[in-house]
């Protein structure tokens, strides 16, 4: 088996990057087989929520995609999976008849096609399992309680600044299998969970070694994760993150895709559960230790006193012309211990200055110039 050649060859060619509305998966949804899509209910500004249900199996699978609306790397994979099911491939056929897969692509439309987390009233989705205030919250619910899912799988990004454990590596996928109490106890349900977990993790281990680790298993019932597996159904937390130099997450795109291949075909093979708890607690955890950039050794003039430094610059991501922009702010300043950046520049001494006061400042936009000769524009060298 090679899902990387699947993923390639039923990559949806129509959707990149990181920006994805509704007006770019619509035309997709019409693509797929007649009576697949329904409507399952409104965004706060009246977008429809979709949801695609595929196969005629036994065994029910719910997944919902961009229940944040700036999480657009698992929209992306979710729909390069439907591809392939709908495809024709005689592994696909099979799958088909063993499950139903009930998809929602695009679950807060409105915060999507603003790219923010949030619905269009401000409230964070993933926090609302409980109170079930938004119509959005409401409709994934509804379709949790009409469909009675065996497994549900809640599809997500992380941001850059996680690590796989002490490691340097990035956490290019990331899972969960939330916790039902707050004592993060093991059950049936939660261990069912963690074997699907296990499974992916194995084969995501043969393209991105070291790069996959476990996010961070808090119990909090407002998460709809963790309000899902307490209702006794195993739930999955999909993170895809940064893998170096793709900030557009077009690789990531296809590690989530060889995540939701293996899962499936786990379930489709593996009729037994087996206790996998220590093979899932040996996922090193998330970390919190990455920059975008870290320049180190930057002589800085303070009032006349000259200093060595290092400074961190994030990149804060703003919509603009329908496109993402990526926009390098003064994150840290001073001691980065405990930190890496994805680029890191050792600018043995060079003095910054810049067209202000010749002081980074935290959360000001980082273009400056090292010494006489180097201008860096939105965070790096600018190209001569
Ligand atoms: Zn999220």
């Amino acid at each position: 088996m090679n899902t990387t050649f699947y993923a390639d060859q039923y990559r949806e060619k129509t959707i990149s990057g990181r920006y994805l509305s509704l007006q770019h998966i619509e035309p997709l949804l019409h693509q797929l087989p007649e009576g697949s899509v329904t409507t399952v209910g409104t965004s706060v500004q009246g977008q429809p929520l979709y949801a695609v249900a595929i196969g005629t199996g036994a065994t029910r699978i719910l997944m919902w995609s961009q229940m944040h609306g700036n999480e657009s790397t698992t929209t992306k994979a979710l729909f390069d999976f439907l591809n392939f099911l709908t495809g024709h491939e005689p592994r696909a056929k099979a799958w088909l008849e063993h499950f139903t897969l009930m998809c929602l692509p695009m679950l807060n439309p409105d915060g999507s096609q603003a790219y923010t987390r949030e619905n269009a009233v401000g409230v964070d989705l993933n926090r609302d399992a409980q109170n079930l205030s938004q119509p959005e919250s409401r409709a994934l619910r509804t379709c949790f309680e009409k469909f009675e899912p065996h497994y549900c799988f809640n599809l997500h990004d992380q941001r850059t600044i996680y690590a796989v454990g002490e490691t340097a590596a990035p956490a290019t996928v990331s899972f969960l299998a939330p916790a039902f109490n707050a004592e993060r106890s093991m059950n049936q349900t939660r261990i069912k969970a963690i074997d699907v977990i296990v499974a992916m993790n194995q084969e995501l281990q043969k393209h991105i070694p070291g790069q996959v680790s476990r996010f961070d298993d808090a119990f909090n019932l407002n998460c709809v994760g963790d309000t899902f597996q307490s209702a006794g159904v195993p739930t999955i937390l999909f993170e895809a993150g940064h893998h170096p130099n793709d900030y557009e997450r077009e690789l990531t795109r296809k590690w989530i895709f060889t995540a939701l291949f293996t899962a499936i075909e786990h379930l489709y093979e593996n009729v037994v559960v087996s206790n996998k708890i220590d093979d899932y607690l040996n996922i090193p955890q998330n970390k919190v230790a990455f920059f975008d950039i870290v320049y180190k050794n930057v002589k800085i003039n303070y009032d006349g006193i000259e200093k060595n430094t290092n400074f961190a610059i994030q990149f804060v991501e703003e919509l603009f012309e329908n496109q993402i922009r990526l926009n390098a702010v003064f994150a840290q300043i001073g001691n980065l211990e405990g930190f890496r950046g994805h680029q890191e520049f050792d600018v043995q001494g060079a003095l910054y200055s810049d067209n202000q006061i010749n002081i980074p400042k935290l959360e000001s936009k980082a273009d400056f110039y090292l010494g006489k000769n180097i201008e860096i524009v939105n965070g790096v060298p600018k190209k001569l």
